[in-house]
């Protein structure tokens, strides 16, 4: 079998970075780092990788934020040799990690294009797809085929989104949906929470900073350098409670720097966006209402004596701007952020704001299904969060699911046939309207449009059976009706027919022996269900005879 498992040292938990190696079969992979301290890396300590040897063959970066990105340099500085790839986009916006190291740095990371393997070692290969969320973001397709045997593949997300934001547009689940890989390795930034819909998040940040202003107040905004300010200079630049209006939008630090970056990248953005540049800057405009400047840091004393809206980043000293007048600004935070990453003192007034940049737990769930690998790895987030994600049951009846906290191997145990977990249920929604002694119960069209309809539909007739609380309704076919008189028990209702571990051949030992399973040498519940199901010879087998090892497992037990 085919060595695969996944090492994170960084699981990207709270605020600590992202940085996982996977190994497949001989090769080592380093998705993403993160880490402020790669000390970890260098040692080998924790691998047991000997200090002089790199700790992978490749790294690959999903995308520019600094908590994927920011010990890239250090790394590359131990380690020359060590061959660093990223999204072309990803490459160029890179260097605002590093803008306060001090002389050139020349560029290290290598591009690689959109959609296309490219096969670093014999029988290695990694494809890039853009995943939303940041420009040049990517989700990586990692692919290993042996000599002999079939090929493995792991799906890493990086930070990925699904809807169109104004700067980038969404990672295209159809893109993906073809891949079938073993193993997903996905962000749950957001957990389970839901979010309303993406116009709504906009109006509501929108008045609430206009009527901040409108109370003579000044709004200030501390954010990352790239991302998330971008987008929120675009949406005040286009909505209507601000067009027009009299108002200065100050720019500082790296977010100025991040928006001359993306300034580049014009030719890599939305058709939208490259249209409208035609037309105005992208940024900077202090003829258009409402007007967007750079801030010069000789200017900081002077803004906010007038209401306005400044835009900085976390990393510099923002209380400089409201110290000495609290009582004249409102401080908005993008919720999520992590509350250790900024120390607030009390006489500020703060308020948090959803501008989401990742996908609601609802997104989530959709992206596993449309891929429905063997494994999923939750990374990224709140370990609160992350664990609720793991611990949804529409996932956790499908897939093995883990989510490690740093510095803990996950293996990842795959069989030679690719069993991929079928596709949940789908639930639909119906009216039930009650009018005398008369029940309609009305279905939607997706429900009669679905061949199966046809047969529930046959005679016209239903049969209804409470099932606990629930109601289940079955269509009566001809032949039925014709026997209904004689005494019958449909196997529906049987409930010793059900398929579940308990009720498999191979379940024994409180394991699975099927090498065919995606549960194979598993600890598995009675109750548990996988697609490899095979009823037991006799249904009559008692919990001891279950449990009782015979002469099968022995031979198919893995070595
Ligand atoms: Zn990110
Ligand atoms: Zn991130």
């Amino acid at each position: 079998m085919t060595q695969l498992d996944c090492f994170p040292y960084g699981a990207g938990h709270g605020e600590e970075g992202v940085c996982l190696l996977v190994r497949m079969g001989p090769y080592r992979i380093l998705l993403d780092c993160g880490l402020s301290d790669i000390s970890a890396l260098t040692d080998g300590s924790a691998v047991s990788n000997p200090p002089d040897r790199a700790p992978a063959d490749v790294v690959l970066c999903s995308h520019a934020h600094s908590d994927h990105a920011q010990g890239l340099l250090s790394l590359h500085r131990a380690f020359p040799q060590l061959p660093i790839y990223a999204s072309e986009v990803t490459t160029e916006l890179l260097p605002l990690n590093w803008l306060d190291q001090p002389g050139l740095i020349p560029q290290f990371v290598h591009a690689l294009p959109w959609r296309s393997p490219v096969e670093f070692q014999d029988g290695l290969t990694a494809e890039l797809f853009p995943a939303g969320h940041l420009p040049g973001a990517a989700a990586i397709l990692l692919t290993y085929t042996p000599h002999q045997g079939r090929s493995h593949s792991i799906l890493y997300t990086g930070d990925f989104f699904l809807s169109n934001s104004r700067l980038v547009e969404g990672l295209r689940l159809e893109e993906l949906r073809g891949l079938r890989p073993d193993v997903v390795i996905i962000e749950g930034s957001y957990g389970t929470a839901r979010f309303p819909h993406r116009r709504q998040q906009e109006n509501q940040i929108a008045e609430r900073m206009s009527r901040v202003l409108s109370e003579r107040r000044s709004v200030l905004l501390p954010l990352p350098m790239v991302g998330l300010g971008q987008e929120l200079l675009m949406l005040l630049r286009s909505h209507h409670s601000f067009t027009g209006r009299d108002l200065d939008i100050w720019v500082d630090g790296r977010v100025a720097s991040g928006c001359d970056a993306y300034l580049a990248l014009l030719p890599h953005l939305p058709a939208s966006v490259q249209n409208f540049a035609k037309h105005q800057s992208l940024f900077w405009d202090d003829r258009v209402r409402p007007r967007v400047r750079r801030l010069h840091p000789e200017q900081r004393p002077l803004v906010g004596e007038s209401p306005c809206i400044v835009l900085t980043d976390f990393s510099t000293d923002w209380q400089e701007f409201c110290e000495d007048t609290p009582e004249r600004w409102l401080i908005l935070l993008p919720q999520h952020l992590e509350e250790g990453l900024i120390d607030i003192p009390p006489k500020y007034a703060i308020e948090t704001y959803l501008l989401a940049q990742h996908c609601d737990g609802a997104s989530t769930t959709q992206f596993i299904h449309n891929l429905r690998p063997q494994h999923v790895i939750f990374v990224h987030g709140d370990p609160n969060y992350l664990s609720d994600l793991a611990g949804l049951e529409e996932l956790h009846n499908r897939y093995h699911l883990h989510s490690p906290a740093s510095g803990n191997l996950v293996e990842l145990p795959i069989g030679e046939t690719f069993l991929q977990p079928a596709p949940p249920e789908t639930t639909y929604e119906g009216e039930l309207a009650e009018l005398g002694t008369v029940v309609t119960i009305t279905l939607p069209e997706a429900i009669t449009n679905d061949p199966r309809w046809r047969s529930i539909s046959d005679t016209g007739l239903i049969e209804a059976r409470w099932q606990g609380q629930d109601l289940v309704l079955r269509g009566l076919s001809q032949r039925e009706l014709m026997t209904q008189n004689t005494e019958r028990s449909p196997s529906w209702m049987d409930s010793s027919e059900k398929a579940c571990c308990f009720r498999c051949r191979h379940f024994r030992g409180q394991r699975c022996w099927n090498p065919r399973s995606p549960l194979f040498n598993f600890k598995v519940t009675p109750d548990g269900y996988c697609p490899a199901f095979e009823a037991a010879q006799s249904a009559n087998t008692t919990w001891s005879e279950a449990n009782e090892p015979t002469r099968e497992d022995v031979d198919q037990a893995p070595g």
